[in-house]
């Protein structure tokens, strides 16, 4: 089949030289033939020299590019990539660990396959398409993750319905592509917990803050801990095997504090260390004077787009004056950002901002970013986007 062939203005096919992923729309000269959304398409520069292909979209990244050369993007293709993703998982030592049975496995950019992210908790994976183009693809993939793990999988749900554009709203249903109601219970380094990939958030748990949640154990010992925008109670546990005194995780969804006391009863049954509260994050560190000694803040993305930016930074600031006013002397603060158009930089300055408004003496302990499993593609600095300090507040 002729595939519909897209040519960039003069000067606009260096990203794509330079293997950015994206092609937007304000880029295309002119387009030979029509596509749909979701459709193949060959990207060439305005001098007939073919750039890549990839999947089409009528919005403003119109083509993300899922090769830089000439070649069928086919079942092999993907069987292909996803068998790359997979390895590196391996050589990471995620696969088949006794500790940790869930880990990224596809990151979309980040694993040269925009628009789609796959992450595995025991024996299910949960994918997640962003994309038409991938979402099309997604009884392929079913098919190769099975083949791929062999019985080790036993079934694959999608979760594209909330990830999908605008305009697949009532259209695409989430559900499971192969098998169903398998274990909803998963472990990381030794803890076990209940990932919700049915009504949860993102995937149903927040992978990425693992080695973040890790670190904070060995902080933990004696301490009084506050895991602030707790989710289902991840950092918390890692407190309580640390030795903390008491744990205090605070979320505003009432569904995500229910699964955290779950999640208490499942790895410390009866441990009176640590209680958790539905309220809303601001409101809860009014009264906090004083009373803790490490302090969490992993909030959601403030920032979703760049036009929002500047509310963002204020909010990172609100909260992080809040932490800083309240904490004990000699106190330990694990402060995030994971929104994208948020820089390191950006996020230290304003972290700095919020130290100096408070007047407190504080020194930078650890940088903290994404796992491994969510790698960043060098050409594509927008797969960068969770970073962290870890603060030292005399
Ligand atoms: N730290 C968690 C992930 C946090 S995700 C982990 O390790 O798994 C961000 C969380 O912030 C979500 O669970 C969301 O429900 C919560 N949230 C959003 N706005 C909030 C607010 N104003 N107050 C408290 N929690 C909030």
């Amino acid at each position: 089949m002729e595939r519909t062939k897209i040519v960039l203005k003069s000067g606009k096919d260096q990203s794509v030289r330079r293997f950015h992923p994206w092609v937007f729309s304000g880029a295309i000269k002119k387009m030979y033939g029509t596509a749909s959304e979701g459709d193949l398409v060959e990207v060439y520069d305005n001098k007939d020299e073919l750039l890549g292909i990839g999947h089409y979209s009528p919005g403003s990244i119109a083509v993300r590019i899922l090769t830089f050369d000439s070649e069928e993007v086919d079942a092999d293709f993907w069987r292909n990539r996803f068998h790359n993703a997979y390895a590196l998982r391996q050589s990471l030592g995620l696969v088949n660990n006794s500790q940790t049975n869930l880990y990224r496995l596809i990151h979309a950019e980040g694993d040269n396959m925009p628009g789609l992210i796959i992450d595995v908790y025991g024996s299910t994976a949960v994918v997640q398409c962003h994309s038409i183009g991938m979402w099309q693809n997604r009884e392929l993939f079913a098919e190769i993750l099975m083949e791929m793990y062999g019985p080790d999988l036993t079934a694959v749900y999608d979760k594209s319905a909330e990830s999908l554009p605008k305009t697949m709203e009532g259209v695409a249903q989430s559900g499971y592509l192969a098998g169903d109601d398998s274990d909803p219970v998963a472990m990381e380094y030794g803890l076990n917990f209940h990932v919700d990939w049915t009504h949860g958030q993102k995937t149903g748990f927040f992978i990425d803050q693992r080695e973040n949640r890790r670190l904070l154990e060995f902080y933990s010992k004696g301490r009084n801990v506050l895991n602030m925008f707790c989710y289902t109670g991840g950092f918390s546990f890692y407190a309580m095997r640390g030795g903390a005194n008491l744990v205090h995780s605070v979320d505003s969804s009432a569904r995500a504090i229910d699964i955290t006391n779950k999640n208490v009863e499942m790895n410390f049954p009866g441990d009176e260390r640590h209680e958790a509260f539905a309220v809303d994050a601001f409101k809860f560190m009014d009264d906090m004077k004083d009373k803790y000694d490490l302090v969490v803040l992993d909030p959601p993305a403030f920032a979703k787009h760049r036009n929002v930016l500047s509310n963002a930074v204020q909010g990172y600031k609100r909260l992080n004056v809040k932490a800083f006013h309240n904490i004990k002397k000699g106190g330990i603060l694990f402060t995030f950002s994971c929104s994208q158009v948020v820089s390191a930089d950006l996020f230290r300055k304003t972290v700095f901002t919020a130290a100096a408004i408070s007047g407190r003496k504080v020194r930078i302990l650890h940088q903290m970013a994404q796992p491994a499993d969510h790698p960043i593609n060098i050409y594509h600095p927008e797969s960068e986007y969770l970073k962290g300090l870890v603060l030292m507040v005399d």
